[in-house]
């Protein structure tokens, strides 16, 4: 099955165009949509989840159009939206017990083995009469994932999850999403290169709601191979260095900036080859250098 966006579009009434004629075909596995803050990861997202309307263009999932058959999109669909919302005092087992039945799983018997099941899956059994509103970020996000997986989704929609996680957290978050299978389409909005690079084998970026690139990571690498060049360099000679060239980024190791730039060669001797990464080909795509 394939998720296919058509030249969507969105302004919202403020002006802002949150999306300009985004056209994705999204397949089966991890699809990473990379995109800085305020991008339009999150509106396409909710479109896709059939929550809000594009001003034109469409979207088919298999066979379905999901701007219309949003009833039958939804009993396919698990989203776990950028910010869940409440966290109420009830136990993770009886939340994700009463979102099953929402979800349509009348039966009580199936209903406990379904709830049980997940539970394990995100390893949150231990912890199943414990109140979501005391779990750390962490085990939030997995929860989150819990109540995506109810009623067998073909198509899984994750935005931003692994902001605020610390590092092992996250580790544990991506182990369980490569998990989730290859036979459901899971799409992972992130601002997160790593996020990306870790899990998806496909992927898009997009900034000011346009899609800047779309292919597999490998694709894009490929794109800056051999043409990113390192130095480290003085603090004070910082933005001499910006106007002279086209620089991807720059940290900071041991309080002296180290930049990357995008050069066809090197300019001197004093730069070495850099060692090529997704991060740069994110920078080169928002900053427009590619
Ligand atoms: P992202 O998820 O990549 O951070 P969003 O889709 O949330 O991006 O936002 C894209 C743009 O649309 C931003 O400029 C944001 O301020 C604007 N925006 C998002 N939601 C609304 C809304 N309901 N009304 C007006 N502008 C909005």
């Amino acid at each position: 099955m394939e998720l296919k966006i058509d030249n969507i579009s969105k302004t919202y009434p403020n002006g802002v165009k949150a999306l300009v004629n985004v056209s994705l075909t999204i397949p089966t596995g991890m699809y990473g949509l990379l995109g800085p803050n305020g991008a339009g990861k999150s509106t396409l997202m909710r479109t896709i989840a059939t929550l809000q309307e594009p001003n034109s263009g469409s979207i088919t999932l298999g066979e379905l159009d999901v701007l219309k058959d949003k009833d039958k999109v939804r009993q396919m669909l698990g989203y776990l939206p950028q910010e869940f919302g409440v966290y109420p005092k009830t136990s993770a087992v009886d939340l994700l017990n009463y979102l099953a039945l929402l979800k349509g799983i009348h039966d009580p018997a199936n209903r406990k083995d379904i709830v049980s099941a997940i539970l394990q899956k995100v390893n949150l059994y231990e912890w199943r009469n414990k109140a979501v509103s005391s779990f750390s970020g962490g085990m939030r996000q997995r929860f989150g994932i819990a109540q995506c997986l109810l009623g067998d989704p073909r198509l899984i929609i994750v935005d931003e999850p692994t902001a605020g996680l610390d590092p092992g957290e996250r580790n544990r978050f991506y182990n369980l999403l490569s998990e989730i299978g290859e036979a459901v389409i899971v799409i992972l909005s992130t601002h997160i290169v790593q996020d990306v690079r870790e899990l998806c084998a496909n992927m898009a970026i997009i900034n000011n709601g346009r899609v800047l690139f779309a292919g597999t990571p490998d694709d894009g690498l490929d794109l800056i191979r051999n043409k990113v060049w390192a130095r480290q360099v003085d603090k004070a000679d910082l933005e001499s260095y910006k106007q002279r060239y086209k620089v991807l980024s720059n940290k900071l190791i041991g309080g002296r900036p180290l930049i990357h730039i995008y050069s066809d060669e090197a300019p001197d001797a004093s730069f070495r080859a850099a060692e090529n990464t997704l991060e740069d080909v994110f920078f080169a795509k928002i900053n427009e250098i590619l």
